[in-house]
């Protein structure tokens, strides 16, 4: 696509979250990078949160991550359990949601090092998972 095409029809075809998810529906975690500023961009968007630009491409983004912040939601046994959400510093940059899978949830700590997976979620519709990284803290 040309730059040009890109600045002209950057609000035709399907929105930014249609082409997120089409990424994760063939397991492919990718996220934009502004063409002005260089700089990786998500919650998918239509314009770069940074400078404003319309440019965005769709990049694989590596799945490498720390976690920022964790927070344990005590859910009652009968409905599965307690479960973990994450903040994680991508290392492109952007913070996403997400659970650390394949840990006790307790043992999940701020500065851990994670590396995303995509998986299916509670409604079987793919989203971004972490797992533990080799070598522990980042
Ligand atoms: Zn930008």
């Amino acid at each position: 696509m040309s730059e040009a095409t890109a600045a002209s029809g950057w609000t035709q075809g399907p929105g930014p979250d249609a082409v997120y998810a089409q990424h994760l529906a063939t397991s492919e975690l990718r996220i934009q990078r502004c063409r002005a500023c260089s700089r990786h961009v998500f919650y998918p968007r239509l314009v770069c949160s940074h400078c404003g630009s319309v440019e965005l491409d769709w990049v694989a983004a590596s799945g490498r991550g720390t976690v920022y912040a964790v927070s344990i939601v005590n859910r009652s046994a009968d409905k599965g359990g307690p479960y973990n959400v994450v903040l994680v510093d991508l290392s492109e940059g952007p913070r996403m949601m997400a659970r650390v899978d394949g840990v006790a949830h307790d043992a999940v700590r701020i500065g851990m090092a994670v590396q995303a997976r995509v998986a299916p979620g509670a409604d079987g519709t793919p989203c971004v998972v972490f797992d533990a990284a080799p070598g522990g803290a980042a």
